[in-house]
């Protein structure tokens, strides 16, 4: 291996930059050279691709987004896309490439090792959705963005006794709308992992009021439904009235934590080692706080169950 390259892909998040800055000093401090590969897999296909230096990573470890850009690239579905790709490699001498993005990054990156060509990935979306690792890049930062929201929202919720809706992202995962909702002391957290049951949030809603509580948040993941949809809900169903605010994609921006950056450089660090040794298709992550690496098509093939203890305990400290 003397020639690696590395992209972001997908959905931007913070700490993307923080990791291309990892393997980029980890490599040259390896003996090896590194591309950085412009706009995702659209800019393999196209060829846009750039040697990078000590230098040129230099400044970033701060920056939310991604230096590299991102793109969704539906060509690069398709064998032939998949094809010009690792012709552009292969003409840039590129013997392994590092995929920094979400769960739909890593199966094209399991497309390219298929196709004989080593791709190791570190996982970098703000869901916290890839099987096999604890923590994604970008996750710290996107909760204490929404945690921050929160506690502006029940600020407001307070003084004028409201029930508020705070729709938070989270795709098909509904870690970030737990974890906030947890750390926010929401009174009823939705996401798609637990069947919804509208009686019951009406029942507690109601006996919170009668007891007298007299304002609440209500945190529901996108995966399961809009906020406004959400209100509508309550309203037909119950007539209670809610504001409803959507955080969107402040979610995604921002200066990374200092938790992100260590896991980013980590993380950075540890996906040139693997390459070092020749493994493709491989994933790295964080088990139990040791950084790992791990057959990346075994993880999507062995979905782990959802851990309802936090769920659960978020119940009971907000009745
Ligand atoms: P994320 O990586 O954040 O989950 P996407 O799901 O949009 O974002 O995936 C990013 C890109 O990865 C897609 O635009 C596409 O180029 C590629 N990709 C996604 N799924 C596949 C797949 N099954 N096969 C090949 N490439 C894929």
């Amino acid at each position: 291996m003397k020639r690696i390259g590395v992209l972001t892909s997908g959905g931007d998040a913070p700490g993307m930059n923080a990791a291309v800055r990892a393997v980029v000093r980890k490599a040259i401090y390896e003996g090896l050279e590194v591309v950085g590969i412009f706009h995702g897999y659209q800019g393999l296909i196209d060829g846009k691709m750039e040697v990078l230096d000590l230098g040129s990573v230099g400044d970033i470890i701060q920056r939310g987004g991604t230096k590299l850009f991102s793109a969704r690239c539906p060509e690069f579905r398709t064998e032939e896309g998949q094809q010009k790709a690792i012709e552009q490699l292969k003409a840039h001498g590129i013997d392994g490439l590092v995929v920094i993005g979400g769960d739909g990054s890593y199966r094209g990156s399991m497309k390219l090792t298929e196709s004989g060509f080593p791709c190791v990935g570190i996982p970098g979306t703000i869901d916290n959705d890839i099987p096999g690792t604890d923590y994604t890049l970008g996750f710290d930062t996107a909760l204490n963005t929404v945690i921050e929201s929160i506690d502006k929202i029940r600020d407001t919720a307070t003084s004028h006794e409201r029930t508020f809706i705070v729709e938070v992202m989270g795709r098909d995962a509904g870690d970030l709308a737990l974890w906030a909702g947890l750390a926010g002391g929401a009174e009823t957290i939705i996401i798609p992992e637990v069947e919804i049951n509208m009686d019951e949030i009406v029942e507690r809603l109601k006996s919170g009021s009668e007891r007298g509580k007299k304002h609440s948040i209500i945190i529901v993941a996108e995966g399961v439904m809009s906020g406004a949809e959400f209100a509508s809900k309550l309203k037909d169903l119950a007539d209670i009235e809610t504001r409803v605010s959507v955080l969107g994609h402040i979610q995604r921006g921002g200066s990374p934590t200092g938790r992100d950056r260590v896991l980013a450089s980590l993380f950075g660090a540890k996906a040139v080692e693997v390459l070092i040794a020749g493994n493709g298709g491989r994933a790295i992550g964080i088990q139990n706080h040791q950084v790992v690496d791990y057959d990346m098509n075994e993880a999507f093939d062995n979905h782990e169950e959802f851990d309802m203890s936090m769920y659960q305990l978020s119940k009971e400290l907000s009745i």
